[in-house]
């Protein structure tokens, strides 16, 4: 299909929109395709308030794709621990390692031979190539399917080759090839602070009047899945116990959600329960034993967290203790001030913010 000027001028409104909204983020100001990689990677499953720190200490340590190569597989690991996913670490290793050995050591500069790098897909090629270089790869991850899908109201459903194939295509239609990295980066920050899943700030969008899922009225129905995933309820009851200046955390081993993740002590179970009702669970006593919380403040109430195939309904409540029971010594016991050398959830940190808010007020 041909490039039209409608189409550069959606490209063009987007660039325009980034260039006064563009989030100030460390791989953005950059063209080394080693610091585009390993911020991809990262971001690959993990939040961009979580994935700076990791960023910076992780290049701190690895600057060079000669760092990360002679590293030891373990000590990479380490650098990661807390991210969950570990098998991207150890690709970014092998990968690093391959473009010593068969590269001369310097990155790949040819889209096919990045994308045949281990742990890397067509959206993190394309991002690669189209940041460092500039070349006009479109990128076409969850942000582009939501954005495009909803301006031109397309709604082939986007988890079916057909879906796949038409994305590609309107994105690269859109792509404007001299503007290719921009472009990308436009569309990206653009899904994730004004298209959003679930509340896109449509009054205040530039693109509103030509939004045909806005004069549809049906923004939310976009984009479309053919497979809708059955997701789950989940009731998480966490305890942020406090004893004198102490207080506890476990770290989250099962394959599952925050694997790696520190966590306050945890209940979790099938349906909503007010606090009597946990206390009265056999799981309540193997948290605090044969003591009585105190002070009980429920901060956070049934806060909802969507994730992929699950729904978290999280109360967390904050309670003091005046003996420690033997029961808590199955948790990681910390003074309260080291709280934040701790990597944690979303959600916990949002517990946090709330509990910051409700000593303020
Ligand atoms: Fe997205 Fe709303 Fe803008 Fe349409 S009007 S592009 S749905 S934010």
């Amino acid at each position: 299909m041909k490039q039209t000027d409608k189409d550069i001028e959606i490209s063009t409104m987007l660039v325009d929109w980034y260039k006064e909204n563009q989030r100030d983020l460390p791989w953005r100001q950059t063209t080394d395709p080693y610091k585009i990689w390993i911020s991809e990677i990262i971001l690959q499953q993990t939040r961009v308030v979580q994935g700076l720190d990791y960023y910076y200490r992780f290049i701190d340590r690895f600057p060079t794709v000669d760092a990360l190569a002679a590293a030891s597989e373990e000590e990479v690991l380490k650098y990661w621990q807390g991210l969950g996913y570990y098998s991207r670490a150890r690709n970014l290793h092998a990968s690093a390692q391959y473009i010593m050995l068969h590269c001369g050591g310097i990155f790949p500069s040819s889209y096919e031979t990045i994308l045949s790098l281990k742990g890397i897909g067509e959206y993190t090629a394309a991002a690669i190539a189209s940041f460092a270089w500039n070349m006009p790869y479109p990128v076409v991850d969850g942000n582009v399917y939501r954005v495009f899908s909803r301006l031109f109201a397309l709604d082939t459903p986007i988890d079916t080759g057909k879906g796949k194939k038409e994305f590609y295509e309107l994105a690269n239609m859109l792509i404007n090839p001299s503007n290719a990295s921009m472009h990308n980066q436009a569309v990206m920050d653009f899904g994730a602070l004004v298209c959003t899943p679930q509340a896109p700030s449509c009054t205040s969008c530039p693109f509103q009047h030509k939004c045909l899922a806005f004069a549809g009225g049906n923004v939310l129905d976009y984009p479309v899945k053919q497979h809708k995933t059955k997701s789950r309820n989940r009731y998480f009851n966490y305890f942020h116990i406090e004893w004198n200046d102490r207080t506890f955390l476990s770290r989250r081993d099962k394959s599952d959600i925050w694997k790696g993740l520190y966590e306050f002590p945890l209940i979790e179970i099938g349906q909503s329960v007010n606090f009597t009702e946990l206390s009265s669970l056999p799981d309540f006593k193997a948290i605090f034993g044969f003591q009585t919380p105190l002070d009980i403040m429920l901060v956070l109430h049934e806060k909802k967290h969507v994730l992929s195939h699950q729904v978290i309904y999280a109360n967390f409540y904050k309670v003091r203790i005046s003996n420690k029971d033997s029961a808590l010594d199955k948790f990681i016991e910390i003074n309260s001030s080291e709280l934040d050398n701790y990597a944690i959830s979303r959600l916990t940190h949002i517990y946090f913010d709330k509990l910051a808010e409700s000593f303020a007020n």
